[in-house]
This record gives structure tokens, sequence and C-alpha cells, in this order.
């Protein structure tokens, strides 16, 4: 009993020395070890750091290089729309270039075809102009939104605004003659054609198209011609077809060059003969204000009897007269 007691007692001291020794042995130790746990932590704290300062370098790092980047994005933008507008302005200046030139006028009504037109038309011709009734002529057609062909001349001195003013309005302009004096251009086919292409090329410098159509002075059958020169009409008919040029008579006569002609002269003229053709060929002058002014009466009354008017065309019936010198 008493030896268990003293090895309970040794066992107890056993036990309380061991704690004891362990106390002892506790401080040294102890020391060490939060020598090492203050060395670990300097450790951890020192990984930390470098760890936070890596971590803020990387990212300072990567924020520069996300600038850069940008940057470079930024600027490779702007190269690629300084690109792109550069294509399209070099696009656009291709397209300008490869644009043809648009028309100035535009061509005969492309609803009717003159060959294929079951109705009656009226092709109004006016020669001799442009001159002071001119304005006046071109406001009443468009009042009724007609239009007609002018056999021209260049004797008024506000001939190319008129013309102009005829070619923008969707006329035919044509050649009538330059000087309009029979003795001059009908002396010879030389001097006929000198003074044709003088008008010619006052006519192409309005339109900015080749002349096409053209009327003799007194029409292609006259004969004061023979006065100058015997047998010209013949001659200048056959070199118009080598020329590529047609003249073009007419089948309908206002009369407006007689003495006598009035308003009323030319009203009945010319709406008692339109009758007799399915497309009528109408020689008028717009030099004669009677003439211009009985338009504004002859022009409704058709279109209330289902005429048509139109500018002369290539797809117009030809009305030439018989040559007679
Ligand atoms: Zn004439």
């Amino acid at each position: 009993m008493s030896s268990r007691n003293r090895r309970t007692g040794t066992n107890a001291h056993r036990q309380t020395g061991r704690r004891t020794g362990s106390h002892h042995g506790h401080s040294r130790r102890d020391r060490k070890y939060w020598e090492q746990v203050h060395r670990i932590r300097r450790t951890i704290y020192g990984a930390a750091a470098i760890l936070i300062l890596v971590v803020i370098i990387a990212v300072s790092m990567s924020i520069s290089h996300a600038k850069r980047s940008s940057n470079a994005l930024k600027e490779a933008t702007v190269y690629t729309a300084d690109l792109a507008k550069e294509t399209v302005s070099e696009l656009n200046s291709i397209s300008l270039d490869t644009e043809p030139t648009p028309e100035p006028t535009p061509t005969p009504d492309p609803t009717i075809d003159p060959a294929n037109y079951d109705g009656k038309i009226v092709y109004l011709t006016f020669d001799d102009g442009p001159g002071p009734y001119t304005q006046q002529l071109l406001d009443t057609l468009a009042k009724y939104n007609v239009r007609a062909t002018f056999f021209t001349t260049s004797h008024d001195p506000n001939w190319q605004a008129l013309m102009q003013a005829e070619f923008a309005a969707g006329h035919t302009v044509a050649v009538h003659t330059y000087t309009h004096d029979y003795a001059t251009i009908y002396a010879s086919d030389t001097a006929y054609w000198e003074d044709f292409d003088m008008q010619r090329a006052n006519v192409e410098s309005v339109t900015g198209q080749p002349v096409h159509f053209f009327r003799f002075p007194g029409g292609a059958s006259n004969t004061v011609s023979a006065n100058y020169c015997s047998g010209i009409m013949t001659t200048l008919a056959q070199e118009s077809v080598e020329k590529g040029l047609v003249y073009v008579d007419w089948n309908v006569s206002s009369g407006d060059a007689s003495g006598d002609a009035t308003k009323e002269s030319v009203i009945d003229n010319i709406l008692t003969q339109v009758e007799y053709y399915d497309q009528s060929v109408v020689l008028c002058h717009d030099t004669k204000d009677y003439t211009v002014e009985a338009m504004d009466t002859i022009i409704p009354q058709l279109q209330a009897q289902g005429y048509t008017f139109l500018p002369y065309s290539d797809k117009s019936e030809l009305v030439q007269h018989g040559i007679a010198n």
C-alpha cells in the first residue's frame, strides 16, 4: 500500500516533477518556440511583403501594359479609321471619275413612241428665232406642258440664254441658219455648210449634243435658191445625208410669213390642216408676235380634241419636200 502510495507518490511526484521540469524546460523551449514563431512570422511577413510588392509591381506593370495596349489600340483604331477614310475618298473619286456626265435635258416622252401610237401627233416647229417673243412662247408651252422644236438662228443678241431656256425645257433645238441670207447661203454648197457650221457650233455649245436635225431656209423644195446656184438644193440634200444630218420640212403651214397674216389666220390655218395628218409637222415662226399669241388658243383646243404635242425626234415621221432645184 505504502509502496503503492510511494509509487503513487512517486508517480505523482514524477508527474509533478515532469510537470515542473516541463515548466523549466518550457521557459527555455518556449523562448525557442517564440523565437521560432517570430522567425516564422518575420518570414511570413517578409514573404507577404514580397508577395504584395510583387503583386503591386505585377498590377502596375499590367496597368501600364494595358495603357500601352490601349494607346496602341487607339493608334491602330485611328490608323484604321484614317485608312477607311482614305479608301472611301478614293472610292468616291473613282466613282466620280467614272460617273457619266448627266444629260442637261430630258429626251422626248419615252411613254409615247410616235412610230407605234394610235393618236394624232402635232409637232410645233418654230423657225428664225430665238427672238423677242421666244420667252413668251416658252411660258405658253410650259403652261400646257407642251414640248416643241426650234430651228434656230443667232440673230437675237440674247440667243444664247433663250436657246438654253428652250433646251432646258426639253424642246428640240436644231439648226436653221446663221445668216439666213439666201444670196449668201445658196451661193454654193461650201458657202452653205460654212454658214451651217457656225450655227451648229452655237447650238452644240448650248446643248452639248451633236446637231442632228436642220431645216433649209425656204424648205428643201424652195426655188429661190436657183437664183444663186442651179441645182444647189439637190447637192445640199445629198451632202446632208453624207454628213449624217436630217433636214425636216413641214406638211402644215401656219402661213405666218405672209404679209397679211394675223393671229386668227394662224389659228385657222393650223386647226384646219392638222385634221389631215396622223403626224403634223407645223411651220411657225417665233419671231412673229401673233403666232406666239395664237398658241394660247391652238394648243388647249387641240389637246381637248385628243391631239398630242411632241418635240421632233428620230422616232418622228420624216417629213421632207421634193427637191425642186
Ligand atoms: Zn427661216
